[in-house]
C-alpha cells in the first residue's frame, strides 16, 4: 500500500474520527433545535469533543495527549497516563513541556508547536526524554500535528508519544498495532484507492458492508456499494477530488450505501484525500458511521417534536419550556398572545417581560411562587391563580401549574408549565359564591323567621282560648297548653308521658279511646260533641281529633255550649215553624240562582206528596210537577222575577205523584245576600185547594143568585118589557096593514118594509137580551164595549125611564170603553143601579135625571159612574149599602147591592158608593180594561 507510514494513518484516522463525532454532535443538537444551523460556528476540538471521541482515543493502546494550541494538555489518554505514571486527571492543565526533561528540547518542542500553529510546518517530530512521575526518564519519540477546521484555522495540537525503545522494536509490530487499532473502532474505515477500488476495510466496516473482507477488497466501490441513482454523481465527486485535488482538506456528507446483502444504510462520511510521498492523490481515507437507526431516531424525534407542535398549538393551555432559572424561554406556545396580548417573540426576546402583564395584586404571590421552584422547592402542591391585566383594561384569570425536568444526575435542567385560562371558572365560581352568599343570607333570614314563627307558634299554642294536647302513637301526652283541663280531665295530674286516655273523665274516656284509635289507623280527622256538668252547670264540649305530624295526633277541645244553646233554640223554632207551616198549609222554599239546587220546607214536601228521603227536587223538577196547562205560566213568572226583580204572587195547580190535582197559591221574590248581591229565589207555596173549592161553590151559588136576581129584574121589568115588545109589535101590525092597502093601491112600499125591519130587530134584540139575563150560566170573561152595555140595558128599562120622566144624559170616551168581564152579569149590575135609581127618584118632583159618565181610571181600569138626583143615602145608612138584605124600600130585598158587588169582584172589579155627589146618589164601577192599547 503506498501509504504514509502507519503511525501517520493511524493519526489520521483519528483526526477523522474527532472529526466525524463533532459534527456528530453538531448534528443532534441542531436537530434539538439547540442551535440553529445558521448559528452554528466552527466546532473546536478542544472543547466540544463528544464523549464518543474521548471514549476512543481512551481505547487507543498508543499514548496520546491533545493540547490546546498554547501546549496545555486538554485531554491525556489512559495509554499516555500510565507511561507517565500519572492518574489521568491530574495531567489536564499541565503544559506538555513541563513532561519534558531537558530544557533545550522543551524550546525547541514550544518553537516547533508555534510553527505548527501558524502552518510554517504540518508536522513535527521529536526525539527526547520525558519525566515520569516518580522522576524516572523516559526516551520518546513525539510526533506533534496540528488540528484544523473546515475553514483552515488551527484548533488543537496532537501528540502521539511513543516510548522510544518500543518505537524502534519493529515496523512489524507498528503494524499489528495499527491492526489493532483498525479492528478496534467502531467506525467503518476504508480506503478507496484512484481507481475507485476498495483497499482497505476495517472489520467493523465488513460488519457493517455485511460481507468478508475479501468481498469487498478489490472490488469496483460505486459499482457494488452505492446504490445506482446516487452513484454517478457519488463517482463524479470522487473523481474530481482524485484529479484536482482535495477542495477541503476534510469534508463530511452523508449518503446511502447498499451492503453486500443488499441493504439499503445510512452513513455519515468523513474523509480525506490520500497522496503518496510525491504529493499524487491515491485514493481517499473514510471513516464511517452507520447512521441508519440515529436518522429513524431523528426521524421519530422530528415526529414527536410536530406531534408536540400540533398539541402544544391545539389545546386551550399554554404550553412553556424554560431553563431552570428561567432566564431563558426555550418554547411558547401560540397561547401566550391570546392570554397575554403579548407576541411569542417578545417573551423570548425578553424572558421577563411576561411579569408586566401580571395583576399587582397577584404578582408578588407568583413570583414568590416561581421562585421556589428556581430553588428546587417543589413542595407546594397549588397551582398558582393570578390575574393578567390587558392593555384594554381586560382580565383573565390563569393557573399555572410548573415541573421541573431533570437529567441523569437527577439535576434541574428545564422547567415545563402549563396555564389554564380559568377566567370563565372564576366567574361561575364568583356567581356560585355569590348564589351560595344569598342562600345563605336567605337560610339566615328564614331561620330568624322560623325561630320567630316557633315562637309565635309556641306563644299561640299557649294562648289559644281551646285546650290543645299532642298524642303520639303509644297513646301518650306529648304536649298541652294550660287551657280549660276540666274539659277532659278530673283533677289528677296533667303531664307530658301520662296516657291520655288514663286521666280522662270516667264519662267520655269510652268514646274518646274509639275515636283517637280510628284517627290513629285511618289519618283522618273526626269530631265529638259531648256534655259536661262543670261547677254545677251545664256546658257542651267539642272535642276535635285530627291527624299531626307523622304519627301524632291533635286533640283540641272547645266550649260550645252557647252554640249548642243556639242550635237546640233553632232546632225548637225550626220545629215550630214547620208546625206552623203545616197548619197553615203553608211551606217556604229556596232556590239558588241556577236552579239546580232547591231547598223545600216540610210543609212544601207535604203540599206536592213528597218526602225528603225519595225527593230531592231542583227546578225542572218542580216544573214537572205542575199541571201541564199551567206549566209556561209558572215558568215565566219566575223567569220575570229573575229578570226584572219583580216579586210574583200566583195561582196555579199542581198533581201529586197519586194524580191528585191540588190548588196552590205561590209567592216567590229575589233573595239578596247582605252585600245585597242576588244569591237565589225564596218564596212560599200555600195549598189553597180547600179556599178553590169553597170559591167554586161561592161562584156557583153566586151564578144561581144572579140568576135569581136577574129573574127578578125581569119581573118587575116585564111591564116595560112587553110594552116596549108591544109597541114595535103594534107598530109592525099597523105598517104591515099599511103596506097591504099601497100594495092594493099598486104604491111603494119599500119605507114600510125599511121600518117593519128596523122595528124587527128592536125587537129582536130585546127578546135576545131577555133570553141572556133569563138564561142559567156560569162567569163569562170577555172583551166588550162597555157603552154598548150601558146602551143595552137603558134600552130594557126605556119604558120605566119614560114613565117616569127620566132625563138620561150619557158621557164617555170610546177610547176608554173596551172592558174584561162577565157581559152578562155587568149588565145586570148596571140594571141593578138603573132600577135603584129610578125607584129613589120616583118621589121627586120632575126633572129627574140619570147620569151615567164612563172615564180611565189609572192606567188599567174604567170608570162607570151612574149618579141620580134623588134624595141621595141618610149617612147611617151609607154603611149598610152593601150588605146583603139591608133596604130601605117596600117591597125591596136589599140583596141588589151586595149582589152587584159580588159580581163586580168576580170580574177583577170593583163597586162603592161615592159620597162626594152634593145631591142625590151616586155608585162608581171600577173594571178592568181589555188591554192597554185598547183601553
Ligand atoms: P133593594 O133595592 O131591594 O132595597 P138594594 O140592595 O138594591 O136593595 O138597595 C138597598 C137600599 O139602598 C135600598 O133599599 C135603598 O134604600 C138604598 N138605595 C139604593 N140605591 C139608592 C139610590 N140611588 N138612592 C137612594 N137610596 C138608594
Amino acid at each position: 500500500m503506498p501509504h504514509a507510514t502507519t503511525s501517520d494513518l493511524m493519526e489520521e484516522v483519528s483526526r477523522l474520527r474527532r472529526r466525524v463525532g463533532e459534527l456528530e454532535q453538531e448534528h443532534r443538537r441542531i436537530d434539538a433545535g439547540e442551535i440553529t444551523p445558521a448559528s452554528r460556528g466552527p466546532v473546536g476540538l478542544s472543547n466540544n469533543q463528544s464523549d464518543s471521541t474521548h471514549s476512543l482515543i481512551d481505547a487507543l493502546p498508543c499514548a496520546i495527549c491533545e493540547c490546546d494550541l498554547t501546549g496545555t494538555i486538554l485531554l491525556a489518554n489512559p495509554a499516555f497516563a500510565a507511561l507517565h505514571g500519572y492518574p489521568q486527571a491530574e495531567l489536564t492543565g499541565r503544559h506538555y513541556t513541563d513532561l519534558v526533561a531537558d530544557h533545550q528540547d522543551r524550546d525547541a518542542c514550544r518553537r516547533a508547536l508555534e510553527q505548527l500553529t501558524e502552518e510554517q510546518v504540518s508536522s513535527y517530530s521529536q526525539e527526547t526524554v520525558h519525566y515520569h512521575q516518580d522522576g524516572k526518564r523516559i526516551p520518546v519519540e513525539v510526533k506533534w500535528r496540528c488540528q484544523r477546521d473546515v475553514s483552515g484555522k488551527a484548533t488543537e495540537l496532537l501528540a502521539v508519544t511513543t516510548e522510544r525503545r518500543t518505537a524502534k522494536s519493529s515496523r512489524g509490530q507498528e503494524a499489528e498495532l495499527a491492526g489493532q487499532y483498525f479492528n478496534l473502532v467502531r467506525e467503518m474505515i476504508l480506503v478507496v484507492d484512484a481507481d475507485e477500488k476498495v483497499s482497505l476495510i476495517n472489520q467493523h466496516g465488513c460488519q457493517l458492508m455485511e460481507a468478508a473482507e475479501n468481498d469487498i477488497v478489490g472490488r469496483n466501490w460505486f459499482d457494488h456499494f452505492l446504490p445506482a441513482e446516487r452513484r454517478e454523481e457519488d463517482r463524479y465527486f470522487f473523481q474530481r477530488m482524485i484529479q484536482q485535488g482535495a477542495v477541503q482538506p476534510v469534508e463530511y456528507y452523508e449518503n446511502d450505501v447498499l451492503t453486500f446483502k443488499g441493504t439499503l444504510k445510512r452513513i455519515a462520511w468523513h474523509f480525506s484525500i490520500l497522496q503518496d510521498e510525491s504529493g499524487t492523490n491515491i485514493g481517499t481515507l473514510n471513516v464511517a458511521v452507520d447512521i441508519t437507526e440515529r436518522q429513524e431516531e431523528q426521524q421519530m424525534l422530528r415526529q414527536n417534536r410536530q406531534i408536540f407542535h400540533q398539541i402544544s398549538e391545539n389545546i386551550n393551555e399554554l404550553l412553556w419550556v424554560s431553563s431552570a432559572d428561567i432566564q431563558k424561554i426555550y418554547y411558547l406556545s401560540p397561547k401566550y398572545e391570546e392570554f397575554w396580548g403579548q407576541t411569542c417573540q417578545s417573551a423570548y426576546d425578553d424572558p421577563r417581560i411576561w411579569v408586566e402583564r401580571i395583576h399587582p395584586d397577584d404578582r408578588e404571590s407568583l413570583l414568590q411562587s416561581m421562585n421556589r421552584k428556581i430553588h428546587g422547592d417543589f413542595s407546594d402542591k397549588n397551582f398558582p391563580q393570578f390575574r393578567v391585566v390587558h392593555p384594554d383594561g381586560s382580565i383573565r384569570w390563569l393557573e399555572s401549574r410548573s415541573f421541573p425536568v431533570y437529567n441523569d444526575q437527577g439535576e434541574v435542567t428545564r422547567l415545563v408549565g402549563i396555564i389554564d385560562d380559568i377566567t370563565r371558572r372564576k366567574q361561575d365560581e364568583d356567581a356560585i359564591l355569590k348564589v351560595n352568599e344569598e342562600l345563605e343570607e336567605r337560610v339566615r333570614q328564614h331561620t330568624s323567621e322560623l325561630a320567630r314563627k316557633t315562637a309565635q307558634l309556641k306563644a299561640l299554642f299557649q294562648g289559644l282560648p281551646d285546650k290543645v294536647l299532642v298524642i303520639n302513637h303509644e297513646g301518650e301526652i306529648v304536649n298541652f297548653n294550660g287551657r280549660h283541663r276540666e274539659y277532659l280531665f278530673s283533677d289528677r295530674d296533667l303531664s307530658t308521658g301520662s296516657k291520655f286516655t288514663e286521666l280522662l273523665l270516667e264519662e267520655i274516656r269510652l268514646p274518646f279511646t274509639e275515636v283517637i284509635q280510628r284517627v290513629h289507623s285511618e289519618r283522618k280527622k273526626e269530631s265529638i260533641d259531648y256534655p259536661l256538668t262543670i261547677k254545677g252547670l251545664q256546658r257542651w264540649c267539642r272535642a276535635r281529633v285530627q291527624p299531626y305530624l307523622q304519627d301524632e295526633i291533635l286533640v283540641i277541645v272547645e266550649d260550645i255550649s252557647e252554640q249548642k244553646i243556639a242550635e237546640i233554640e233553632l232546632n225548637k223554632i225550626y220545629e215550630k215553624l214547620s208546625e206552623a207551616q203545616r197548619l197553615a198549609h203553608v211551606g217556604s222554599w229556596e232556590c239558588n240562582i241556577a236552579g239546580d239546587l232547591l231547598w223545600w220546607s216540610e210543609e212544601v214536601y207535604r203540599i206536592f206528596g213528597q218526602t225528603p228521603n225519595s225527593f230531592k227536587p231542583t227546578y225542572p223538577d218542580f216544573l214537572e210537577t205542575i199541571h201541564p196547562d199551567d206549566r209556561a205560566y209558572v215558568d215565566s213568572a219566575v223567569a220575570q222575577t229573575i229578570e226584572y226583580d219583580l216579586p210574583y204572587s200566583i195561582e196555579h195547580r199542581i198533581i201529586r205523584p197519586s194524580g191528585e190535582v191540588r190548588y196552590v197559591h205561590e209567592r216567590g221574590a229575589l233573595k239578596r245576600n247582605a252585600a245585597g248581591e242576588i244569591i237565589g229565589v225564596h218564596g212560599t207555596v200555600q195549598d189553597i185547594t180547600e179556599r178553590h173549592k169553597a170559591e167554586c161553590k161561592t161562584q156557583e151559588y153566586r151564578d144561581i143568585l144572579a140568576h135569581a136576581s136577574r129573574l127578578s129584574i125581569m119581573g118587575e121589568l116585564m111591564a116595560g118589557i112587553s110594552h116596549e115588545l108591544n109597541q114595535p109589535l103594534t107598530a109592525m101590525a099597523n105598517y104591515s096593514s099599511a103596506m097591504k092597502s099601497r100594495i092594493e093601491q099598486g104604491q111603494d112600499v119599500s119605507d114600510l118594509v125599511q121600518r117593519i125591519e128596523a122595528l124587527s130587530h128592536r125587537s129582536g134584540n130585546i127578546v135576545h137580551r131577555l133570553k141572556s139575563m133569563a138564561e142559567k150560566r156560569p162567569l163569562e170573561l170577555t172583551r166588550f164595549n162597555i157603552l154598548d152595555s150601558i146602551r143595552s140595558t137603558l134600552q130594557l128599562i126605556e119604558y120605566e125611564l119614560r114613565q117616569k120622566q127620566i132625563d138620561v144624559q150619557m158621557a164617555g170616551e170610546s177610547r176608554m170603553s173596551v172592558v174584561y168581564a162577565d157581559r152578562v152579569q155587568i149588565e145586570q149590575v148596571l140594571s141593578n143601579l138603573f132600577i135603584n135609581a129610578i125607584d129613589a127618584m120616583s118621589e121627586m118632583p120632575v126633572s129627574r135625571r140619570l147620569t151615567i159618565e164612563v172615564a180611565p181610571a189609572g192606567e188599567f181600569m174604567v170608570r162607570v159612574t151612574v149618579s141620580d138626583n134623588g134624595p141621595g143615602v141618610p149617612d147611617d145608612f151609607v154603611g149598610q149599602l152593601f150588605t146583603p138584605f139591608t133596604t130601605n124600600k117596600q117591597g125591596g130585598l136589599g140583596i141588589g147591592l151586595s149582589l152587584s158587588r159580588s159580581l163586580v169582584e168576580a170580574s177583577g172589579g170593583k163597586i162603592c158608593f161615592n159620597p162626594k155627589s152634593d145631591r142625590g146618589a151616586s155608585f162608581d164601577v171600577f173594571l178592568p180594561c181589555s188591554e192597554m192599547d185598547e183601553c
